[in-house]
């Protein structure tokens, strides 16, 4: 059994923060303020199987068929998986292989919308709320890990890895704390600050059932500071619900990659997850609050994971804003509805600039884990030359887990792969703070995540 150590009972006096980390521009203000809006519906929808960690789920619905809101069209095939339930009512247009975001081709559900009838089932939803105080007692742990199962539901903060799996209690490694990430630390993104202000009981009954389902007896939720608003919200919440005894807000310095688990977990505990290993080696679980949302609409009202709140972003859009998006809507639509892109328009990412990857197309679908759309500028995406290394250690200052991010960059360059291995490759997280700091431009995180392809072989043969 993990030894773990309590939160510290200075949380609410002092800033948490962690050891390197950078400070992009936030450019939250571009759609800090703008309330979520439902989107509308698009005349056809289309759900890849694979759109969580895992094997891809196994369609159970052909061409012609009709199906409803809610339904399941593709159920999960193998033990880490997750089921993919309809987001409309309609008729199955054909099962095919599309263009995935992955670059590859990904066999995928294409159903053409009834309009009406999907717009009538989402208006009798719309009365089902969650609240913060949610009677726990007419669910066991079983049945709550059961619904989120069934609900497909995955990580929504980007992950996608199926959460019942997290929720499921591990006698070896039992969790005493779980924690909600509402740090969205990337630059641009506010649709998790947006959920905070106007769901927060539906996400603090989301993490009460969680901390139900693992047996944790106490709950925390990390929040930057430049959120003061959903702070208050997600307090007046815990409030309300009368559980501050068990769960607290714990304030965090604004900085990047605050939101990196390894990153939040020592934060806010103090405990650090060793390299290899993962948060349940510590005693932790760790969802989105977007997913603890999810979570509460699945087992208070056996909703399915068909919607998500993701924010359309960037100089390089219209009118930007937070939207509620049916999964599997594409994202041309969903910017045309933002108006369309400025005349500046560059460069579509998918999720934030520090992490998200280049969208190849925009006539992708949404999927599980997709938090935003960032459109850039030609100005903001303009080629920067790149120089020599000149030995500053920036990278090496800003990089959240200590690595040698020019050493492991040159590694990869040369194909030496066993080295970097030897130098913790793979714990890189990927989180580009060290490209962002290096004043020589370098690529560091292009040149290392070839490294980790190279050394992830290396490692599978040993
Ligand atoms: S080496 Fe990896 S984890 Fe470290 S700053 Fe660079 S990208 Fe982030
Ligand atoms: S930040 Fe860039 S220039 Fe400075 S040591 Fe790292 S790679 Fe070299």
């Amino acid at each position: 059994m993990a030894v773990v150590k309590p939160i510290p009972d200075r949380l609410e006096k002092r800033r948490l923060t962690f050891k390197g980390g950078v400070h992009p521009p936030e450019h939250k203000e571009i759609t800090e303020h703008k309330p979520i809006e439902r989107a509308p519906l698009p005349p056809e929808i289309f759900l890849p199987t694979a759109m969580h960690v895992g094997a891809p789920a196994t369609p159970v619905v052909a061409k012609k068929d009709v199906v409803s809101r809610a339904q399941l069209v593709a159920e999960a095939s193998g033990f880490v998986s997750a089921p993919i339930h309809s987001p409309v009512s309609g008729t199955v247009k054909d099962v095919l292989p599309l263009p995935h975001q992955s670059g590859r081709m990904v066999l995928s559900i294409v159903i053409q919308t009834d309009v009406e009838k999907t717009e009538e089932i989402i208006r009798a939803e719309a009365s089902q709320g969650v609240e913060a105080n949610i009677d726990l007692s007419p669910y066991t742990p079983e049945q709550i890990v059961r619904a989120v199962k069934d609900a497909g539901i995955v990580g929504l903060g980007g992950a996608a890895f199926p959460t019942f799996i997290k929720l499921t209690p591990n006698e070896q490694k039992p969790t005493d704390i779980v924690i909600l990430n509402g740090t969205e630390c990337e630059p641009f993104l506010t649709a998790d600050h947006r959920s905070m202000l106007e769901t927060p009981g539906r996400i603090i009954a989301g993490l009460r059932l969680a901390m139900k389902a693992t047996g944790a007896p106490r709950g925390a939720i990390g929040i930057e500071d430049n959120k003061p608003d959903a702070i208050a919200s997600m307090k007046k919440a815990l409030q309300e619900a009368n559980v501050t005894d068990r769960i607290e807000i714990c304030t965090l310095r604004t900085k990047y990659p605050q939101g990196g688990e390894r990153n939040l977990i020592p934060a806010i505990t103090g405990r650090a997850v060793p390299v290899g290993g993962f948060p349940p080696d510590v005693g932790i679980a760790i969802f989105n609050v977007g997913t603890a949302a999810a979570i509460a609409l699945a087992v208070a009202h056996s909703r399915p994971l068909m919607e998500r709140v993701m924010t359309l972003t960037g100089l390089g859009i219209k009118n930007p804003g937070n939207l509620l998006v049916q999964i599997g809507t594409p994202l041309q639509f969903l910017v045309d509805k933002c108006g369309g892109t400025t005349h500046g328009a560059s460069m579509a990412i998918l999720g934030g600039p520090m992490m998200g990857p280049t969208a190849p197309e925009l006539n992708l679908p949404v999927l599980k884990g997709m938090s935003g759309i960032t459109v850039l500028t030609h100005s903001e995406t303009r080629p920067r030359k790149e120089f020599a290394c000149i030995r500053c250690g920036r990278c090496v200052d800003a990089c959240p887990l200590g690595l040698m991010p020019s050493l492991l960059a040159r590694l990869g360059q040369r194909r030496r792969a066993e080295e970097a291995l030897r130098l913790n490759v793979l714990a890189c997280v990927e989180c580009g703070s060290c490209s962002y700091v290096c004043p020589s431009n370098i690529p560091l995180v292009q040149y290392i995540r070839s490294g980790k392809a190279q050394a992830q072989k290396i490692a599978r043969k040993k």
